[in-house]
């Protein structure tokens, strides 16, 4: 098999990473570009070309929900560190890839296999003088040391949790250790963000982190993972969870679970929002006797029909408060409080340049006293 044809298998289950994502993976036509790139959001907001790979699909873990899990019937495909460096550059200079997120199977142990990772990422950064986007994964079982390397060489750094807690874990991948293996390297990670001078990281500053967890294969409830969430958001300064709704992949333990959702994902993702954004504590949010949240609504929209009881004031309601209105994001309260400094807000369509979704804000509001013209019939 050749680069193209190795590389093409190893991204080949890639989507099952969000990652950076900010829409599904394209697999284009012709076979030099038949490599899955996402189209991704870098922290900074520049949207990038991504690569996301592993270095090779090889694994001795047996992690219930993966494709690449071992024992599995699938090809798979090795680069050494050297290797990949260099195509990734080809990729790179060739214009198909700006960026790249970059993971493994676990082979000879956690630390071995971050060896090769943190080899691949040094090549490319010191050898090649490579300075784009490198999000790297941080391997179950790898030491604190390299944690810190790996913090040194990239723009973001994640481990996975894959499940709320340990319970959970022992379902989903019984080899994995939820607090050795996986909390604690996430813990390394702030610590060191808190305790070492930023400019050991090759930008200057250290890296985001980030985690993933797989929703609904083994009876996790909402509450369980926006719990996990809350605590790494609070704790850990997490820049954001991602969550992939389960899908169930042949020959593995899971094959036959029903898979999870897309609904119950993307309701996963507004209520981490609240909850790191809005000032949310997820004792507020609503849930269903199993302790998940409804799926027939967003749970701004429904927590406010239940505790707005009086319209709030736009022209006097603080930041917190405005924040709690649905329609209302991070911009448009930080635009109503700097528009109201100079003149009163009088009229709803005052509110739409600030990217104040009106319809959902209108039931919730009054604006200088008044409630807005119009009102829908969800009050
Ligand atoms: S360790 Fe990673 S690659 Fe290996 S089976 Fe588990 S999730 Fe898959």
């Amino acid at each position: 098999m050749d680069d193209i044809g190795r590389l093409i298998d190893l991204t080949s289950q890639m989507h099952l990473e969000p990652g950076e994502d900010v829409n599904c993976p394209q697999l284009s036509q012709s076979k030099k570009d038949a490599i899955i790139t996402s189209n991704a959001v870098l922290p900074n907001g520049k949207k990038i070309k991504l690569l996301k790979t592993l270095l090779t699909s090889a694994c001795e873990r047996n992690c219930y929900y993966c494709p690449f899990r071992s024992g599995r019937d699938l090809r798979r495909a090795t680069f050494s560190p050297d290797d990949f460096a260099k195509l990734y550059l080809q990729l790179h200079k060739g214009g198909i890839a700006d960026g790249i997120f970059l993971s493994s199977g676990v082979i000879n142990g956690g630390i071995n296999t971050q060896d090769k990772l943190l080899a691949t990422v040094d090549i490319l950064r010191r050898k090649y003088q490579y300075n784009g986007y490198i999000h790297l994964k941080i391997m179950p079982g790898a030491e604190k040391a390299q944690v810190e390397e790996a913090m040194r060489l990239a723009d973001r750094v994640s481990i996975n949790l894959e499940a709320p807690n340990t319970e959970r874990l022992l379902q989903l991948a019984p080899l994995k250790q939820y607090t050795d293996e996986l909390l604690r390297p996430l813990q390394w990670v702030e610590e060191i963000r808190r305790t070492q001078p930023g400019n050991r990281a090759w930008r200057g500053y250290w890296p985001s982190s980030v985690t993933q967890f797989v929703v609904g294969a083994v009876g996790d409830t909402d509450l369980e993972l926006l719990s996990t969430t809350q605590n790494l958001y609070h704790q850990l300064k997490l820049k954001r969870a991602y969550f992939s709704a389960f899908s169930p992949i042949s020959d593995t333990p899971l094959e036959n679970q029903t898979a999870t959702s897309p609904m119950r994902e993307h309701r996963l993702y507004e209520a981490s929002f609240l909850v790191r954004d809005y000032g949310f504590d997820i004792e507020e949010l609503p849930y269903d006797k199993q302790g998940n949240l409804p799926l027939e609504s967003d749970p701004k929209l429904m927590w406010a029909r239940k505790n707005i009881n009086e319209p709030i004031e736009i022209n006097t309601a603080d930041r917190e408060r405005l924040l709690r209105i649905p329609g209302v994001g991070i911009k448009g309260a930080g635009e109503i409080l700097k528009a109201r400094r100079k003149n009163l807000i009088r009229d709803i369509g005052e509110l739409r340049p600030f990217g104040v979704n009106i319809n959902r804000a209108k039931p919730f509001i009054t604006l200088n006293g008044r409630r807005p013209a119009h009102q829908l019939k969800l009050w």
